[in-house]
């Protein structure tokens, strides 16, 4: 049975949120069983709903969607049951607030089409830039949308074209998406895997035992005990099958991959491995980084639990000043009120984070986090280690200035919402309240994800724009909207 959830974090809306992950199996008896494991250690990447598709010779297709978590949804054998087969994608997302507000079960992916040739499902983690005007012309030529989803669009644009089989419809209506796209499909007999040519998000392939799995992160392998074998490449294609194993092409104009420099911050969890290196340890250099560009006298350095960790031990490792658990996580927080009152949510991050008052009393607190969105949970959080008797707050942040919106399947506030689009470092201090405020530079974080040289202003080799204001993909429908770029020169 589905039930409709509450968003995922009631008390956090102060967090950029990565919008998908995405998990494909082949060869596995039971496909389902692991895809919702694969799934459930995605979680992070999107909480408010999930869905899996298989397909099973004797029973053909079969899908469930379901708002809420993997757990709670994929775990029971009545559901189970229905999705036989060894072959499934599977998808979980949460949905954006405000804009397009709380996820309809319609909106669920993976999205399902019939073609003369046979059934597809596709999962999408990303966003198409361009996809209102696709979704206008594929109307005006008579599709039926059954969902408010960018995604649905490829499904579309496969079913009007017009080649031989699904993989060859599906690489020509990826050639007319712009944006950001790792998808996963399946046909009766093939997994697919694709990633758009600057592999803006990710996607890696994992061997478990015979068959294959294709997943967001390496985490969604490792709970399931399959062999990471490497990450899909920016612009590769892999059609999997149970004879001929992985094959590769490149369907895509060649370009300079730009992969999201955020996941390596916040989105990916730190026990993944991103581009040959652990993102605890990029995470921990970050820390370094910032230490090295922003040092300040102080007692103690605490991280804003749960993801500024490894960049606060970082600090500390590098700074020499103590490491302490200043403030704790409640972890059972959201779950406990699901529909929360209107004086619970006045409450706000008190119910979930509480400081550990011994450590902090009388000291001077290094306070570090890994990103600035809107600033209110900062303020809470200052407010919180003041009233503890902190003698000082010192905020030290694992990423720049977030001023820019990203449009790549992260949802982020519109940019008047965004606290450094507005306010200088000096002003975001004093609105802020604390004693100090730096953030790690460009070119800091640039080094600590390993590029030695720093950010190459001509050839940047991650997406940035969310710091920069540089977009590697023009957002059309966002400017058709009135969203201005930033201006060059
Ligand atoms: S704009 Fe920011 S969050 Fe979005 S893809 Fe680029 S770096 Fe990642």
């Amino acid at each position: 049975m589905s039930h409709q959830m509450p968003p995922a974090h009631p008390f956090d809306d102060d967090k950029l949120r990565e919008e998908c992950g995405v998990f494909g199996a082949i060869g596995v008896s039971d496909a389902a069983n692991f895809i919702a494991l694969g799934l459930h250690a995605l979680q992070h990447r999107g909480q408010e709903a999930g869905g899996i598709v298989t397909y099973d010779a004797d029973s053909g297709f079969n899908s469930a969607r379901r708002m809420g978590y993997v757990r709670d949804n994929f775990t029971s054998h009545e559901v189970m049951q229905t999705l036989p087969g060894s072959l499934g994608i599977g998808h979980v997302r949460y949905s954006t607030a405000g804009s397009k507000g709380q996820t309809a079960i319609r909106d669920v992916q993976p999205f399902f089409g019939e073609f003369a040739m046979g059934g597809a499902a596709i999962a999408h983690n990303g966003n198409i830039t361009n996809a209102d005007a696709l979704r206008r012309e594929l109307i005006e030529r008579g599709s039926i949308f059954q969902s408010s989803s960018d995604s649905e669009c490829i499904i579309h644009l496969m079913a009007r074209s017009m080649g031989r089989n699904i993989p060859d419809r599906m690489e020509e209506a990826l050639r007319k998406v712009e944006g950001a796209f790792s998808v996963v499909a399946m046909t009766r007999t093939k997994l697919i895997g694709v990633r758009d040519p600057l592999g803006v998000r990710p996607l890696v392939l994992g061997k478990l035992g015979d068959g294959w799995a294709l997943a967001s992160e390496t985490c969604a392998l490792d709970i399931i005990g399959a062999e990471f074998v490497r990450e899909i490449e920016p612009g590769e294609m892999v059609v999997i099958n149970a004879e001929k194993g992985v094959q590769s092409h490149f369907p895509f104009r060649p370009q300079k991959s730009r992969f999201c420099i955020f996941e390596h911050v916040y989105f990916s969890r730190p026990d993944s491995i991103l581009g040959g290196r652990s993102v605890y340890e990029t995470r921990e250099n970050i820390g370094r980084e910032l230490a090295k560009e922003a040092p300040v006298e102080a007692d103690v350095v605490c991280p804003v639990p749960d993801s500024g960790t490894p960049a606060a031990i970082g600090y500390s490792l590098q700074s020499g000043i103590p490491y302490a658990m200043g403030i704790i996580r409640n972890q059972y927080m959201g779950r406990t009120f699901i529909e929360p009152t209107e004086q619970i949510r006045n409450m706000g991050v008190r119910l979930k984070l509480n400081v550990n008052r011994a450590l902090i009393r009388g000291k001077r607190v290094i306070l570090v986090d890994d990103s600035v969105v809107r600033g209110t949970t900062s303020r809470k959080i200052k407010e919180m280690i003041l009233d503890a008797g902190a003698a000082e707050v010192h905020f030290r942040i694992a990423s720049p200035p977030t001023a820019w919106p990203c449009f790549y399947g992260v949802d982020t506030p519109q940019r008047e919402k965004l606290l450094a689009a507005t306010m200088s470092e000096e002003e975001m201090t004093k609105h802020l309240g604390v004693n100090s405020l730096k953030f790690i530079s460009l070119d800091g974080l640039y080094r600590a994800v390993g590029e030695a040289g720093g950010r190459d202003p001509k050839a940047p080799r991650y997406c940035d724009a969310c710091f920069s204001g540089e977009y590697p993909v023009a957002p059309s429908d966002m400017i058709e909207k009135g969203f201005e770029l930033k201006a060059v020169g």
